[in-house]
């Protein structure tokens, strides 16, 4: 059984397992019932339908709310059911403040869906408290922050926002989907909602879609309890399973994705056809100093900017190992074009000012050996640059 004296790795491979007096089994079962029996009038075993609470998906949120450091856990049926349940604490004439490089479907959250409901947002650079200070309304509601964010690694100073936010009794709200507990916990920075897309490194191997939502507080965590149940966007048993499954490696995964990321950044800083990289753990990245005190680590994606457009469709066409594909998080590696995929809806003019261009490619980097992938994309790259040059060497 997970116990808060373990450390985290123990925890995490620990998660779900159970002492079961009859069987012995290690693992904790699916229980895929609906319904569960009454003993008598007035009396409930704790379990009375599937959406309000089940035993397999309440193994997973206690577990996930002790990683987090949070008083409650939520399982939801993706990341943007976690997001949309969140949302549901706000109504008519409530505003946001969001970080400016968001998650694109976010974004497209807030800006088609809750607008209907009359909540606003304004999206600003959270690490600017003057920014922040500018923007703020009277009814402004919380902060949403990502750190780092995605795609292009910016990093919020989660402590010096959160003192910001309590001071004008605003709730802060991390997407700590990046970092997963396992390197950042931002509840212990001060925040009070967490939210995971477990569809990336939590669950770990592209196969299972979920989300999560941690709360600190009693009020805060009975609230969401009833949005959680009252919205429905639950996640199934067997996918809380699943989930469970994904996060009893997580320690191993995130240090090998850390490891290769890492690796792989230094490498294409000095690919003659790369000319910026966006990595928080190098020593040049603005957020370097920050990264380093919040977090105990690095996540395993990065970005960066091929020196001609030009190159990107060829490059794609010519990784083999590393797949073109949309997602993060996994044990395999892929590579994102996020103009044309995560981040299509957001406005033209936001992404140039953040800069998500079409120069920049996002790399989740798996946990395949750093060498063979290194391999893969070096020979993409130099296809790459032999297509657009006609196979002339221009120095
Ligand atoms: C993928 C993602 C989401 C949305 O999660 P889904 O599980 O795809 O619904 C939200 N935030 C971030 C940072 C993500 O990467």
């Amino acid at each position: 059984m997970e116990d808060n004296k373990l450390k985290i790795e123990s925890r995490l491979a620990q998660i779900g397992s159970i002492n079961e007096p009859v069987t012995g089994a290690i693992n904790f079962p699916i229980y895929q019932s609906t319904a569960f029996r009454h003993p008598k009038l007035g009396q409930s075993t704790g379990f009375d339908y599937i959406r309000t609470t089940n035993p397999t998906r309440k193994v997973l949120e206690e577990a996930a709310a002790a990683l987090e450091s949070g008083d409650a856990g939520f399982a939801c049926s993706s990341g943007m059911a976690a997001l949309q349940t969140i949302f549901a604490l706000f109504g008519q004439g409530d505003h946001l403040i969001v970080s400016l490089d968001l998650y694109g479907g976010t974004y497209r959250l807030l800006e088609r869906i809750l607008s209907r409901f009359g909540v606003t947002a304004s999206y600003v650079d959270t690490n600017d408290l003057a920014a922040l200070e500018s923007i703020r309304q009277p009814n402004t509601k919380a902060v949403f922050i990502e750190t780092p964010t995605n795609p292009l690694m910016m990093i919020t100073d989660v402590e010096a926002v959160c003192s910001w936010a309590k001071s004008h009794n605003l709730l802060t709200i991390v997407d700590n989907t990046l970092l997963t507990p396992f390197f950042q916990r931002p509840i212990e920075l001060g925040a009070d909602i967490i939210i995971h897309s477990a569809t990336k490194y939590l669950g770990g191997h592209n196969d299972v879609l979920a989300g999560l939502i941690i709360t600190k507080g009693e009020e805060l965590s009975a609230e969401m309890a009833f949005l959680h149940n009252s919205i429905g966007a639950v996640l199934s048993p067997s996918d809380s399973y699943q989930l469970m499954k994904g996060m009893k490696t997580l320690a191993l995964r995130m240090e090998r994705h850390e490891y290769n990321a890492l690796t792989i950044a230094k490498y294409l800083l000095e690919h003659p056809a790369v000319n910026e990289v966006y990595h928080p753990g190098l020593s040049d990245h603005p957020g370097f100093e920050i990264q380093n005190k919040q977090s105990s680590g690095n996540t395993g994606i990065f970005s960066f900017k091929v020196k001609d457009a030009r190159y990107v469709e060829p490059l794609l066409r010519h990784i083999k190992l590393i797949a073109f594909a949309e997602s993060l998080g996994g044990v395999e590696s892929l590579m994102t074009y996020p103009a044309v995929q995560t981040h299509a809806d957001i406005p033209i003019e936001i992404r140039d000012a953040v800069g998500v261009d079409d120069r920049l490619l996002r790399f989740s980097v798996g946990i395949e050996h750093a060498e063979d992938l290194i391999a893969d994309l070096g020979n993409a790259l130099t296809a790459a640059q032999q297509e657009i040059e006609g196979g002339t060497h221009h120095e």
